[in-house]
């Protein structure tokens, strides 16, 4: 089979997974591929400090700031983006031009900002992007989920909570929108949007 889609495109479209922090998108995203093995999630770049488990090269590529920039400046990322004000992140590009290439389903995990850079630069880079914002339950819900992280400071989680708040109103600028209120159904619904980009 050739990896002409529906699109039209070489490769399946790219299903960027958006929405604020604490909403639960790597819970969703485990939860689906734990389900569907053969999706593959870009790794992201971080400057942030690793939490306890973090494996370097498997939740991140954890990098110092002089590195991250150096491969910023060499256009080493699909996109960056500085989250909570803190930390840099960034997509690496090549992994995932590859991946689409070859026509595996192809998902970044990535904040807001990254969402609306990767959307710029599709054109230019001739891939095509199906945008998928997690929403909470509600505002309050969200609250209770970042306070029950307990893995952050005050000042992080009220600068997390401002982020969020902005994020919310952001919704109507992506493709689908899912509503995490049940971890299972939410994954059901995001493999939905996946196999039919992929025809699966
Ligand atoms: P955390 O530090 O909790 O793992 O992630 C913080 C935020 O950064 C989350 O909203 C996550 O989606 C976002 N993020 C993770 N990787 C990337 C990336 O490569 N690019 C962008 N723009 N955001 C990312």
């Amino acid at each position: 089979m050739t990896a002409a889609t529906a699109s039209g495109t070489p490769g399946g479209r790219l299903i960027v997974l958006t929405g604020p922090a604490g909403v639960g998108k790597g819970t969703v995203e485990a939860k689906l591929r734990a389900d569907h093995p053969q999706i593959w999630l870009s790794v992201s770049a971080t400057t942030r400090d690793p939490r306890p488990g973090e494996v370097d090269g498997v939740n991140y590529h954890f990098m110092t700031e002089e590195q991250f920039l150096a491969d910023e400046r060499a256009g080493k990322f699909l996109e960056t983006a500085v989250v909570h004000g803190m930390a840099h992140y960034g997509t690496p590009l090549k992994p995932v031009l590859d991946h689409l290439a070859a026509n595996v389903p192809t998902i970044l995990e990535i904040d807001l900002q990254g969402a609306r850079r990767v959307k710029e630069r599709a054109a230019e880079l001739g891939m095509e992007v199906v945008s998928v914002f997690l929403a909470p339950p509600s505002f309050d819900e969200l609250v209770r989920r970042l306070t029950g992280r307990g893995t952050e400071t005050e000042e992080q989680r009220n600068r997390r909570l401002e982020t969020a708040r902005v994020e919310l109103a952001a919704e109507s600028e992506f493709d689908v929108v899912i509503v995490n209120a049940d971890v299972d159904q939410a994954a059901n619904e995001l493999w939905s949007v996946i196999a039919k980009e992929y025809g699966l």
